[in-house]
């Protein structure tokens, strides 16, 4: 899912964003709630209409932002008081009212209002913010109340085995219509977060999507698909474009680079999107250097394309058998980590 934060995924027009593949996007509840606000969106007709994109939504519930991006936010049982940035005022989200300003939204899949503790924090505090999360989704059933649209829990518990798969036990008793798990690329190392999805992804229904919230790479994406992931959000592909640099079959490319300069080949090669059809890698360079708007258009479009495609061909290995050898490169992990337990 490219990341549409304010109801648009930057630089690109919906009619390009579908081009590249993409099938579900998502939007952050935080972000168009203090702008525009969801009353705004909701006489825009929802969403979907808002902004023109008749695809699939995914909303986050906010509890991510209001844990990494406020200052100043006091944690209580009944939720999370915060200072706006926009304006300083206090602002309260609770279980209750992130629900309801999903259901305002009217995102075909919101996520529940978890705490999503920091990395590196202790296991007390680990252990608290686990077992509040899954009060918190208590409450976030209870208050959902537009049936169309699949509430998902998010699986809470750390670098901590034992708490991840007794959040996953306990959450999958629900029967919710789908499970994510949340609080991971929060800063720890990368072989502990393929360890978390390795522990975590197969106690989750294989019959429910099962989301991977926030991850990203090549390999992260290889390594958690193989654990039976499903879906996928990552700011990176939009991101990296605005600072002028192509994702290239696992590669970073700083477009600014001289060696691009007199380059006359498109980015990828093998790469099906408008911009490597199209474009070379001088004329982006060009475009990047001179800090024209079209380089970066041209650089989601070729992003956002380049790890669609890599998820299109993990699914077709998947269906001719041949993930294991085909993605080795990007499934082997040399150190293996073992998580921590109680
Ligand atoms: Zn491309």
């Amino acid at each position: 899912m490219p990341v549409g934060t304010l109801a648009n995924v930057k630089t690109l027009t919906p009619a390009q964003l579908r081009d590249t593949g993409a099938q579900m996007i998502l939007s952050n509840t935080y972000h168009l709630h203090l702008q525009p606000g969801e009353g705004i969106v909701a006489g825009g007709g929802g969403l979907h209409k808002f902004m023109g994109w008749d695809g699939p939504i995914l909303t986050d519930s906010g509890g991510f932002q209001v844990f990494s991006l406020s200052e100043m936010r006091k944690i209580s049982e009944r939720g999370v008081k915060f200072r706006s940035p926009h304006d300083g005022q206090i602002i309260e989200l609770t279980p209750e009212r992130s629900i309801e300003i999903q259901n305002t939204l009217g995102a075909d899949i919101i996520m529940a209002f978890d705490e999503c503790p920091p990395y590196p924090v202790s296991r007390e505090e680990v252990e608290t913010a686990t077992e509040r999360t899954y009060r918190w989704l208590l409450r976030c059933i209870e208050t959902h109340k537009r049936p169309e649209q699949a509430l998902f829990g998010i699986v809470q518990g750390g670098i901590y085995s034992d708490l991840r798969s007794r959040a996953a036990n306990a959450l999958t008793e629900l029967d919710l219509p789908g499970y994510a798990i949340g609080g991971v690329s929060v800063g720890e190392e990368p072989e502990l977060i393929h360890e978390i999805v390795r522990v975590t992804a197969p106690l989750l229904p294989v019959n429910k999507p099962r989301y991977l919230m926030g991850v990203g790479t090549y390999r992260e994406i290889a390594i958690a698909i193989a654990a039976g992931i499903d879906l996928f959000d990552c700011v990176i592909p939009t991101r990296w474009a605005r600072h002028g640099t192509a994702m290239v079959r696992g590669e970073r490319w700083n477009l600014k680079n001289a060696r691009f300069r007199e380059d006359f080949q498109p980015l990828d090669a093998d790469c099906p999107c408008y911009t490597c059809k199209n474009f070379t890698r001088a004329y982006i360079s060009h475009l990047v250097r001179s800090q024209e708007i079209l380089a970066y258009t041209l650089l989601s479009i070729h992003n956002i394309t380049e790890i669609i495609h890599f998820t299109q061909k993990i699914r077709q290995s998947i269906l001719q058998g041949s993930f294991a050898t085909d993605f080795a490169r990007w499934l082997n992990t040399d150190n293996s980590v073992e998580l921590e337990h109680g």
